[in-house]
């Protein structure tokens, strides 16, 4: 019987899934499984679009459609954790199966604490991740960096550091220190992320740590609650997993590629705030000049639950005056008021942001500062000295 705290390789025992998945195809196996054992009733992931540069989000009911979600797409930016409230209407005291990467999971617990979901009706499968290229970006990187047409790629990864394409006619791989360093790569808000293994979810699956002759036929999951020790158990009694107890060797590895990953992101943190250190509020008035007051940055965020519309005339507000753009320098100020204490860093404002405006790099970077306060040693200083 697995338990809190195991790590395994896992893989599917399906041979036309294994092929499809990305790993071992457990994430996609579990919740196959989750929905006819009916511990969930609805399972909401994401699958291929128009090309690999499309990541559409997907409600699915009936198990055998989740082969078409399996694998991993990297320019896929989208959060799933406030998209769930889409459905939840229709969903309504059912139970629902999540894929989440770190920034969907610290965003359903932020909406949960927020009475917007029920974490009991929902199971959560974690993956590990390094970060998400976004689309326009990644095209425009394969394009100028990699000297290939982004149509013509077929497959990309991010493995051992390096942002690999398979397209017709070869494979190409590029450090991401290297493209990173010259403007291009991962978002800059999964740069400074620190969530890369997703230990809050019910299990927290991914690559890292799969070594020998699993390498890239097993997924590494390590159990997180009971309730994914049951899902997980439950599957292998059906004989839709096969596992074995995780290499020690792999695990080292695993613990030593997600501390080199925090340090970077530590990295990324003090070069981007550092940036700000002098000049956060001008740079923030000269930013949100541009403003057009759409919403989108309102209508992503899994923390703010402001309804855009209050700012319009229906609706006379005393600090943000309607009707006028771009919107009052208030509007950002209370915005980033509302989330200084809770804001993930799912970068979801920035990237939909139609103005283009950082207003991620500014959240996070006032969210890092108030969590400053509530450091131990500062706590100690401050109050039981
Ligand atoms: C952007 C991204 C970065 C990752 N980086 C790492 C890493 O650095 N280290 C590591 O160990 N693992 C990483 N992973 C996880 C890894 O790629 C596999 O998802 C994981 O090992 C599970 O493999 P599997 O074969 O069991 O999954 P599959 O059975 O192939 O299932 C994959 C599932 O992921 C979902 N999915 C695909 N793309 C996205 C997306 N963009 N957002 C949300 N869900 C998505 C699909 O809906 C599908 O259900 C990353 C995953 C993603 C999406």
């Amino acid at each position: 019987m697995a338990k809190k705290g195991d790590m395994l390789y896992a893989w599917t025992t399906d041979s036309a899934l294994a092929k499809k998945a990305e790993c071992g195809g457990a994430v996609t196996e579990l919740l196959k499984y989750a929905l006819e054992s009916k511990t969930v009733d609805a399972v909401l992931a994401v699958k291929k679009g128009f090309d690999l540069y499309d990541a559409v989000p997907t409600i699915v009911t009936d198990p055998k459609d989740l082969d078409e979600c399996a694998g991993s797409l990297h320019c896929g930016t989208i959060l799933l954790s406030k998209l769930v409230m889409e459905y939840a209407p229709k969903l309504s005291g059912k139970k629902i199966g999540m894929v989440v990467k770190g920034c969907d999971m610290m965003g359903l617990l932020e909406m949960a604490k927020r009475n917007q979901v029920n974490l009991d009706n929902i199971v959560m499968i974690g993956v590990n991740c390094g970060g998400s290229v976004s689309p326009v970006a990644a095209r425009r990187m394969i394009k100028e960096k990699f000297g290939v047409d982004p149509d013509k790629v077929t497959k990309e990864e991010i493995d051992k550091g390096q942002f690999i394409i398979e397209y017709e006619g070869g494979h190409k791989g590029i450090k991401m220190d290297d493209l990173e360093d010259e403007g291009y790569g991962r978002r800059s808000n999964c740069r400074r992320c620190k969530a890369k293994i997703t230990r809050q979810a019910d299990l927290a699956c991914g690559n890292w740590g799969v070594i020998g002759d699993k390498a890239g036929k097993a997924t590494f999951v390590e159990v997180c609650s009971d309730k994914g020790a049951k899902l997980l158990d439950g599957a292998v009694k059906a004989k839709k997993l096969t596992t074995e107890p995780a290499d020690p060797k792999g695990i080292e590895i695993r613990a030593k590629t997600e501390n080199a990953m925090l340090k970077l992101g530590d990295k990324w943190r003090k070069r981007d705030f550092e940036a700000l250190r002098s000049n956060l509020w001008e740079s923030i008035a000269k930013e949100t000049a541009r403003c057009m007051k759409c919403g989108a940055c309102i209508a992503h965020c899994p923390v703010c639950f402001t309804r855009a519309d209050k700012y319009e005339q229906s609706e006379p507000d005393i600090m943000v005056r309607a009707g006028f753009i771009p919107a009052d320098p208030m509007f950002h100020l209370r915005r980033f008021a509302h989330i200084s204490d809770s804001c993930v860093n799912c970068g979801q404002c920035e990237e939909n942001c139609p103005c283009e405006i950082p207003l991620a790099l500014f959240s996070h970077a006032i969210r890092t500062e108030a969590d400053k306060f509530f450091e131990p040693k500062l706590g100690k200083s401050a109050y039981t000295n």
